[in-house]
């Protein structure tokens, strides 16, 4: 068994070493055999399919290589385009969304406001695009603040140059020249405001914000701030 292996062995290339060893029953019977012509033919075919196949086998490996490293590209585009898509479809949701809270805001401008809210200088109440388009550019104002204490109003207390009372988040007193009473008002950085006062000192490019609290008026102090009539 050992020489017929050999001598078999002797004969074939080394790349059919394997198959040779795998085959090796096959050829086992005939101890004569010397070259790969003198197999049998049965022995002849099997080697010759085996080695077409691994010669395709490593013809095939180094396309398919070539292959993963173009599909590895292309996924990595594909992947690329598709974050760029999701981020383009996320940033127009938002500004869609932003819009919406806007127009919803100015909208609610339509009705004026018997409530109110607390005023804070906000980023949120930026000068959109929006604000604008629907306003009218007033210019830049220097903004205070006031309550109904009678250091602020004078006696007057909540009661408004209109005839209503009082209410923060809603009410600003202007001069009745520049800005009409009983206009809808924007202030960049404060919000949407409705001009129903007046003030001795409010003279000009001038408003004065209503606040419920006067350590709040205090807080506040003075700001600058473009103003837009909405209407
Ligand atoms: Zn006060």
């Amino acid at each position: 068994m050992y020489f017929r292996k050999k001598n078999l062995l002797k004969c074939i290339p080394a790349a059919v070493l394997c198959a040779s060893i795998s085959m090796g029953s096959a050829f086992a019977a005939d101890n004569s055999v010397q070259t790969l012509s003198e197999l049998p033919a049965a022995g002849q075919t099997m080697l010759t399919g085996m080695l077409a196949t691994a010669a395709k086998t490593a013809i095939g490996s180094i396309g398919t290589t070539e292959e993963m490293t173009k599909v590895k590209e292309d996924l990595a585009a594909e992947e690329a385009a598709r974050k760029a898509a999701e981020e383009a479809a996320k940033k127009a949701a938002e500004e869609a969304a932003r819009k919406e809270a806007e127009q919803a805001r100015l909208a609610a401008l339509q009705y004026v406001p018997t409530y109110g809210r607390t005023v804070t200088r906000s980023s949120a109440y930026g000068v959109t695009e929006t604000i604008t388009a629907n306003g009218q550019a007033m210019g830049n104002f220097k903004l205070t603040f006031y309550c109904a204490c009678s250091s602020c109003s004078g006696g007057y207390g909540a009661n408004t140059a209109t005839g209503t009372q009082c209410v923060e988040g809603r009410t600003i007193a202007v001069d009745p020249s520049v800005i009409p009473l009983g206009s809808k008002v924007y202030i960049e950085g404060f919000g949407d405001f409705i001009a129903e006062d007046t003030g001795g000192a409010i003279k000009g490019n001038k408003i004065d914000i209503y606040l419920s609290d006067h350590d709040r008026c205090y807080e506040l102090g003075v700001a600058y701030a473009d103003v837009y009539r909405m209407s």
